[in-house]
């Protein structure tokens, strides 16, 4: 099953070199299901993170890179245009808040939020606020692996501890407390009031997961707090940097998470699903204001410009994701995914072993007390046709929009079975 050279020789995500952890070999892919190779299939829980909401090897999709294909792959974007960046920017603009004016793509969620992050900087800049510079962010967050967007990552739960005092010192406040589906706890927005208080004349923006942190976590959070958020950066004068890389498209119920507080942000990112998980691309959108600000200033112009900006395949492929998911009732198909995964783990909370389960969306999350052995229930998923990958103490399932009541009952079948056999450690 393991491929000595890969094992030797590539290096997967967050492994090590020496000791790596057994990566399965993928032959194929469809629907909801990967095939092995094998011929193992395994359905799907996870959809290639949070990005193949329509499915592997959908037909339309592929159609739309190869017609793509056949007049023109890449174009540089300094000085030349084409259509399909301009029919998924206008579709963008045209679903995201309406505040939202202006789209900058990039080629990875970590850099739309560099380029967010540089978005802010030079606003202040050009607003003769140049000691503006700084972040304020809520601790458990996450948003991504290059440097700066490391810097406002949870300094813990991360994943980027060991960079410790390299990074940018950034301002945290502690994670929201209150629950998506609990009370408001008024309290909760103490702490961000008193830094902004204290110091807005050095924060250029909050940068914020709206209501679902993900791989800081997995936590969802009052809506109120998001509410709460953006009127303290209004009154402090900071921008407010919305990550809905991950929650994005549906995932959360709402089209874009920050509907579920009815709040606009200055600048967001989005990635993952744009391109219905097919290829790589991002965006930074935001409005009028803080572009011509931006345009005003200095510089005259933002300063970013990735070689592979609006990949026209990318481009292409994103406006038929887009539309697909548009064409249906996908509300009906969320609320449909978060019943079952309710029905399922809910229940689960009654286990010594688990500490919280949480659903929202097509999100199902089970938080353990202890950190789950991830070869062993990998391996396990394996055997039982099902794959999921766990992180630190959270085995959590998003699965594609396009997965049947029975592949999803299966998968969530064979969940239940693999938390309820971990042992409770007294
Ligand atoms: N922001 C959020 C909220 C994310 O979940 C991720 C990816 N897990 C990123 C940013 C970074 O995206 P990418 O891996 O495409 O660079």
């Amino acid at each position: 099953m393991q491929d000595a050279f890969d094992q030797q020789h590539i290096w997967h995500p967050y492994t090590s070199m020496t000791q790596p952890l057994p990566c399965y070999k993928v032959k194929a892919a469809h629907g909801a299901v990967i095939e092995l190779e094998d011929g193992t299939e395994l359905i799907d829980g996870m959809s290639s993170w949070w990005c193949t909401i329509h499915g592997y090897n959908h037909s339309e999709l592929n159609q739309a890179v190869t017609k793509q294909l056949e007049s023109m792959s890449h174009i540089m974007f300094g000085g030349l245009t084409h259509q399909p960046a301009i029919d998924v920017s206008k579709l963008l603009l045209e679903i995201t808040a309406p505040e939202l004016d202006k789209i900058f793509f990039a080629d990875s969620g970590s850099v739309a939020v560099e380029v967010a992050l540089k978005m802010a900087v030079q606003y202040w800049h050009a607003r003769q606020q140049p000691q503006k510079t700084n972040f304020v962010t809520t601790r458990s967050g996450y948003h991504g692996d290059t440097w700066n967007a490391m810097s406002v990552c949870d300094p813990v739960t991360g994943m980027h501890q060991i960079f410790g005092s390299s990074l940018p010192n950034r301002l945290f406040v502690p994670a929201p407390q209150s629950r998506f589906d609990g009370a408001w706890q008024p309290e909760d927005i103490q702490p961000l009031e008193r830094i902004l208080a204290l110091q807005h004349q050095q924060i250029a923006a909050m940068i914020i997961e709206p209501i679902v942190q993900g791989a800081g976590g997995m936590r969802f959070y009052h809506p109120e707090y998001l509410k709460q958020a953006k009127l303290l950066c209004e009154k402090y004068d900071v921008l407010l940097i919305l990550d809905e890389i991950a929650t994005g498209f549906g995932r959360t119920g709402k089209l874009f998470a920050y509907e579920h507080a009815q709040v606009t942000p200055d600048i967001m990112c989005i990635g993952k699903a744009l391109t219905g998980g097919y290829m790589t691309l991002s965006a930074t959108l935001t409005t009028r204001h803080v572009a011509e600000t931006i345009s005003s200033g200095e510089a005259g112009v933002f300063m970013h410009g990735p070689t592979f900006m609006a990949n026209p395949l990318a481009c292409a492929v994103a406006l038929k994701s887009t539309q697909l998911l548009l064409a249906q009732d996908w509300q009906t198909r969320i609320q449909q995914i978060e019943s079952t995964l309710e029905q399922y783990l809910l229940d689960l909370k009654s286990l010594a072993q688990v500490k919280d389960v949480r659903v929202l969306g097509a999100i199902g999350v089970v938080e353990l007390h202890q950190t789950i052995d991830l070869a062993r229930f990998q391996a396990e998923c394996v055997c039982r046709g099902v794959w999921i990958r766990p992180f630190g103490r959270l085995v959590y399932v998003m699965p594609p929009y396009v997965i049947s009541t029975q592949q999803l009952e299966t998968l969530l079948k064979h969940m239940r079975e693999m938390i309820q056999q971990i042992e409770a450690v007294a």
